[in-house]
């Protein structure tokens, strides 16, 4: 792509050996969790640091931050070219800003910290790990100070997730979902709703060669192009851009519960197809990737959940599934829409339905934002969790690995990334509501299997633009909203009890 700006064009030229950095790493952490033999770790690490440390050379070296800088001041710039601008810039600032000595030791900490963490879940024992989360948080403290904030210091770090994100923003979103969603789930519970009823679909084992099957069989109903996309596994699904025509998924196979492994593969497509339906123009530039993490997640989770669980899409797959699972082919329609939308409030976040997923985020935000604004004592954590959980979902973990040890996000120092799965599912219901606005036909159409309109809509209002935007400015432009949880409230509310 070539710019009537010189001073971009000659930015573009210089950003092309961090792309092909880029480039090299993630196909290296794709190929980390899918097929590298086990002992090939350590040089792994080696590798991945050292190419991690030559793109930061390159992004801070003085000739390029100067272009960057100068391009700063121009005027008149189109809305890509200030995409540019604006992405290099947050990153450089932030490289910037912390120090390398801070860098390193976050990296270091991040190693030690998900070791120790991994044996503390194994047995169970919060004390084997609280003097490593309690240096990552020392870490993550001093790193908010030096990138700064102007009202609480969690700002700082939410910020590097969600373009933008204040605490002032997720206090409303979560003062206006939680006690909803709550009440919501108590009805449901009370009214012994058939949604409440645990399905026999979840116990027997499955063949997971034809769940495989099963998976691409859905893919290729989805239109997905294996031209340029795939599909592998790995213990915790994800998905990896190389470029914008080599975008990789892994989904998971435990051996039972099906519905697990189709919904991961639904929901990292869903995250694929952002990438794949970026516009070409903007290959090899800053400007691939989506505009933010909750921008991201909303497209996995619209089409894990908004299309995945409902009753069309269900309808149109159940002939492969009852083809594919043997103990599943004398089930109707209906038993598959049951199974695919249980619901059950309980202790670990990744099996959440999608009615009880989003207390589990309250509560991991309610503890972050106490960690750093000094008001919860590290060594309380595991207390304050169990009584806020029992709280809000009416479950007491009675063992840590149910509870605080559960997730590898803070080992990794990963604190302000949990909201943004949140405001992904509530993206996901506002693009609905709209969506449905001018798709007459969109249930017609699910359950034919025509997803072309449903993928050019998201194509014209979210896809094509890659980072141009950060990510309430294209809520704002494409969508008309901001992080408003009432679509979401409102889904439920209509999906679950009819209303
Ligand atoms: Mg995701």
């Amino acid at each position: 792509m070539r710019f009537k700006n010189h001073v971009v064009n000659q930015i573009l030229d210089a950003y092309k050996p961090m792309w092909s950095l880029n480039h090299a790493i993630s196909l290296m952490g794709w190929d980390f969790e899918t097929y590298m033999p086990t002992k090939g770790t350590e040089e792994r690490g080696v590798a991945d640091s050292q190419l991690q440390m030559l793109h930061k050379d390159l992004l801070l070296n003085k000739d390029f931050v100067g272009l960057v800088e100068s391009a700063k001041k121009l005027e008149g710039l189109g809305d890509l070219e200030k995409g540019i601008v604006r992405v290099l810039d947050r990153e450089i600032t932030k490289q910037i800003k912390i120090p390398r000595e801070l860098t390193q030791a976050e990296s270091l900490e991040r190693i030690r910290g998900n070791m120790a963490w991994r044996k503390a879940r194994e047995k169970s024992d919060y004390m084997m790990y609280v003097s490593h989360l309690k240096k990552m948080i020392e870490i993550k403290k001093k790193i908010a100070e030096k990138i700064g904030y102007e009202k609480h210091p969690y700002d700082a770090l939410l910020d590097s997730f969600e373009e933008g994100l204040t605490v002032a923003d997720l206090d409303k979103v979560f003062g206006g979902l939680t006690p909803r969603i709550q009440k919501i789930l108590k009805k449901l519970v009370d009214s012994g709703s058939p949604f409440c009823e645990e399905s026999k679909l979840g116990k027997p084992k499955y063949d997971i060669q034809r769940v495989d099957e099963l998976n691409h069989d859905i893919l290729a109903l989805l239109h997905y192009d294996m031209k340029r996309f795939r599909l592998d596994v790995s213990t915790h699904p994800f998905t990896e851009r190389m470029g914008l025509n080599d975008v990789r998924i892994t989904t998971r196979y435990e051996g039972t519960d099906f519905k697990k492994s189709i919904s991961s593969t639904i929901h990292e497509a869903g995250h694929a197809l952002y990438d794949l339906q970026c516009d070409k123009s903007l290959s090899v530039t800053p400007l691939e990737g989506g505009s933010s993490l909750a921008l991201h997640e909303s497209q996995s989770r619209f089409w894990e959940n908004i299309v995945g669980r409902s009753l069309p899409f269900v309808q149109l797959i159940a002939p492969l599934i009852r083809k594919q699972v043997n103990f599943a082919n004398h089930a109707t329609d209906d038993e598959l829409y049951l199974y695919f939308n249980n619901v059950k409030a309980d202790y670990i976040r990744v099996d959440a339905d999608e009615v009880t997923y989003n207390l589990h985020i309250a509560l991991r935000y309610e503890i972050e934002k106490k960690i750093f604004g000094d008001e919860l004592n590290i060594s309380e954590i595991p207390e304050f969790w169990n009584d806020r959980m029992e709280h809000l979902l009416g479950v007491r973990p009675t063992r840590d690995s149910q509870g605080v040890l559960q997730d590898t996000h803070w080992s990794s120092g990963l604190f302000g990334y949990f909201p943004t799965y949140s405001l992904g599912n509530l993206i996901s219901a506002i693009i609905a509501s709209k969506m449905h606005k001018d798709l007459e036909d969109y249930e017609e159409d699910v359950k034919r299997g025509n997803f072309k309109p449903i993928r050019e809509w998201l194509r014209l209002k979210i896809h094509q633009h890659g980072s141009v935007y950060a990510p309430k400015a294209l809520l704002n432009n494409s969508l008309n909203e901001g992080y408003n949880p009432d679509y979401f409230v409102t889904y439920i509310e209509t999906k679950y009890l009819g209303s």
